[in-house]
């Protein structure tokens, strides 16, 4: 018998995804942020994450951020296609003894922060179970074909990061701001040709686009944005580490063509995001990460991002 710390998250997946359905109208089955459905002049993202007391929260958490980060992954996720947030349902498991007024504040977080992204909350379900536990499932939306997928990166490609990473179990995971305006922003001006949303790590994460575009990457270590809760951390790790392995930035890594890189700095400079990081390029060879030092040594980058059910 195989037991999924044995798969790992990723094979699991493989797995159940060879068992699942599909229709014509599907045009992005598992394998990316959300899922993308055909719908007429749009495209439909879906997108569903499970926040769960013990592994994303602890029972100590400020309720109003638990119900946040719920929103937040959901909204994240909608952010890395590009998608414009639509609609929400939320299943809550939670024991009998859970105090009513935790669970009005925990969704007095969310409701915060689905109406600053014009999110509806339209319904869900509430059933009884060990521990609290938040399902959120999100709907958006594109123009039909503009899905900013994982799949577009191209050699030569800059690539991209927002903000600051690693350390963000020290609190910014129960209050990252998800950049919605910002994907919408990369999306609509084409600037994006790949995109994902860093929950489980850079060196992950960017795997990921590597995998489906089928490409590599070489990633300038000096120019990796490092957080000051990384830097910090009393943990054995060092900080370029944590921002490289660490997982729920919820910031977004992107590519640009390199034509464009420099247009682009300027526009996004003109926007008046947060800060944007150029960390490397989109390489040929499709064979990982490979971090350069000031000094032009090379390193293969070890894939040690966060993996569910053996981490
Ligand atoms: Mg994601």
């Amino acid at each position: 018998m195989t037991t999924l710390r044995q798969l790992g998250e990723r094979e699991t997946i493989r797995r159940l995804a060879a068992l699942l359905p599909t229709r014509p109208d599907v045009r992005m089955h598992i394998g990316d942020d959300v899922a993308v459905v055909s719908a007429g002049e749009y495209d439909f993202l879906l997108t569903s994450d499970a926040v769960i007391e013990g592994t994303h929260f602890l029972a100590d958490a400020v309720p109003e951020q638990i119900g946040h980060k719920a929103i937040g992954r959901a909204l994240s996720d909608l952010a890395a296609t590009g998608g414009e947030p639509l609609w929400a349902l939320i299943d809550v498991v939670a024991p009998p003894e859970l105090e009513a007024e935790r669970l009005e504040r925990i969704y007095q977080g969310l409701a915060k922060l689905s109406s600053t992204y014009s999110l509806a909350v339209v319904g869900g379900d509430l059933a009884q179970g060990p521990v609290l536990e938040l399902h959120v499932f999100a709907v958006g939306r594109v123009p039909a074909g503009q899905a900013v997928l994982r799949s577009g990166a191209k050699a030569g490609d800059a690539i991209y990061v927002t903000g600051q990473l690693g350390g963000s179990i020290q609190g910014k995971h129960l209050t990252f701001e998800p950049r919605v305006k910002e994907g919408q922003w990369l999306r609509q001006n084409q600037w994006a040709t790949a995109m994902i949303d860093l929950s489980d790590g850079l060196a992950t994460d960017l795997n990921h686009i590597l995998e489906m575009s089928c490409v590599g990457a070489e990633l300038a270590m000096e120019t990796i944005p490092i957080s000051d809760a990384a830097k910090i951390s009393p943990s054995q790790q060092t900080p370029l580490e944590h921002a490289l392995y660490d997982g729920e930035d919820f910031e977004l890594l992107f590519t640009v063509a390199d034509e464009r890189r420099l247009a682009f700095e300027e526009a996004w400079a003109q926007a008046n995001f947060l800060p944007c990081t150029r960390i490397g390029h989109i390489t040929q060879e499709p064979r990982g990460i490979l971090l350069i030092d000031a000094e032009g040594r090379r390193t293969p980058l070890a894939r040690d991002g966060f993996e569910h059910f053996t981490s």
